[in-house]
């Protein structure tokens, strides 16, 4: 499975694209669909920075927020 799909927003920081990386959710048990797998939008430039990724994190909050 491709693991580098185009999210088509740019990063906030670097503005490059951004990419869609997998998580996969767990839930407690007892529900329907105890795991499940979303998709987040990641940048793999900042985020492999520890000074870039603290601000990308909060750039992205910020972004979701408006
Ligand atoms: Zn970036």
């Amino acid at each position: 499975m491709n693991t580098n799909l185009l999210h088509g927003d740019l990063c906030p920081l670097c503005r490059r694209p951004l990419t869609l990386r997998p998580t996969t959710v767990v839930r407690s048990a007892g529900v329907p669909y105890p795991t499940r797998t979303d998709y987040l939008p990641h940048c793999d430039s900042c985020t492999s920075d520890p000074l870039n990724s603290q601000k990308w994190n909060d750039a992205m909050n910020a972004r979701d927020e408006s």
